[in-house]
């Protein structure tokens, strides 16, 4: 019988709608093959939600996420909405989509692909066989603290951003964590700033106290400044990483940048039930949008933990990571991972080889 799924498209900005295309056309393809319907509905996001209705984040796109199985989103922002007001700022809406459907977990793989090797910045025996899971909290610390502002003080201003975790929020990442290292290798690594923050004190008390539920992994703690060096240094001694919000952002922006390119990563944002959020690493990519130079893979596999982790699909997931890998070992290569002798594609031929290579 044929399985059905709801899936919410959130093509947002810049190259969005571009691999959010090729995205549609791989599940159509994967979906045909293994009787799998997907009824998809599309949605406002972003600067493109700001032109058509002055919101980054439209009530009825939130109650269509939550309506569905699964939200698949692109990318959002670009320059012309840099200078408005935060409130109405795309990434707003970002942080409004993950607040609403309660998105605490977010998933980052960052794997070297044997295929991109020499497309890293660092030498091959420092990032070969470099496969990591950096788990970060998406829902707390100092994205969402309060107070926050910028406020008048002493004929001066003061801006100011709260870091904040109460022990259940750690505890609730610090689970999906352990349980994240659990069906990989056994090994994470908890990263905080517990020297100069009592907030990364209490985080760093609340994981070790945990560890006593998991016994089969092997826990240790990082200072963050330590982990982006270490992340540079030695990449290969990291398996799982969690860490808080603001940390989380920027150590998967550097973990992703080991593999070569940003344009090869994918994420999955969970909560505790309802639908996920899966969505590449990468932003709108202004710079290139409209000229079909946007590299779609990290669409594509975010498509796949969309029928992972969010629908349980996992041959159609394993199906799709195939294709990738055999488009790869072809020699296709969009222009953010070309090099010398391979064949330079744009996004839709990447596409149209990706629907050949699906079996
Ligand atoms: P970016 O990720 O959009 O781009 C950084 C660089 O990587 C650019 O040179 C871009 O051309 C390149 N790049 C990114 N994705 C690519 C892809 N798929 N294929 C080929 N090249 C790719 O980051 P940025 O330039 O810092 O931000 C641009 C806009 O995106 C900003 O408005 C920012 O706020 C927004 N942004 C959105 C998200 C999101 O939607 N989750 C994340 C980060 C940034």
């Amino acid at each position: 019988m044929t399985q059905q799924f709801r899936i919410t498209l959130l093509p947002g900005d810049g190259i969005g709608p571009e691999i959010t295309a090729v995205a549609i056309d791989v599940l159509k393809s994967v979906g045909a093959k293994l009787d799998l319907q997907f009824d998809f509905t599309e949605a406002l996001i972003g600067g493109c939600a700001i032109d058509a209705t002055g919101q980054p984040l439209p009530a009825a796109t939130l109650e269509t996420c939550r309506q569905s199985d699964a939200v698949m989103l692109a990318a959002i922002g670009g320059y012309k909405w840099d200078s408005l007001p935060r409130a109405q700022r795309p990434e707003t809406g970002l942080l409004g989509l993950r607040a609403g459907l309660k998105l605490f977990a977010n998933l980052r793989p960052a794997t070297i692909l044997p295929q991109l090797i020499d497309a890293s910045s660092l030498k091959r025996e420092v990032v070969e066989g470099v496969d990591i899971m950096v788990v970060r909290e998406l829902t707390g610390g100092i994205y969402f603290g309060q107070p926050r502002g910028v406020f008048a003080a002493d004929g001066d201003q003061r801006g100011v951003n709260t870091m904040a975790y109460t022990g259940t929020e750690i505890d609730r990442i610090g689970r999906v964590a352990f349980e994240a290292a659990q069906k990989r290798q056994g090994r994470l690594c908890s990263v905080d700033k517990a020297n100069v923050l009592e907030v990364s004190q209490l985080w760093r008390d609340r994981i070790t106290a945990l560890s006593q539920d998991y016994t089969d992994v092997e826990l240790t703690h990082l200072y963050v400044d330590n982990a982006a060096m270490q992340l540079l240094r030695w990449p290969k001694q990291f398996d799982t990483i969690v860490t808080g919000n603001l940390f989380g952002d920027i150590l998967s922006d550097a973990a992703a940048m080991l593999t070569g390119s940003i344009g090869m990563l994918p994420s999955a944002s969970l909560g505790a039930s309802g639908p996920g959020v899966f969505e590449p690493v990468h932003g709108s990519a202004p710079d290139i949008a409209g000229q079909d130079k946007a590299n779609p893979l990290a669409q594509v596999l975010s498509a796949a933990m969309m029928l992972r982790y969010g629908l349980n699909q996992p041959g159609a997931a394993d199906m799709i990571e195939t294709a990738v890998d055999t488009v790869l070992n072809q020699g296709y290569r969009t222009g953010d991972i070309m090099a010398e002798g391979l064949t330079a594609v744009g996004c839709k031929a990447m596409g149209e080889a990706l629907l050949k290579a699906l079996v």
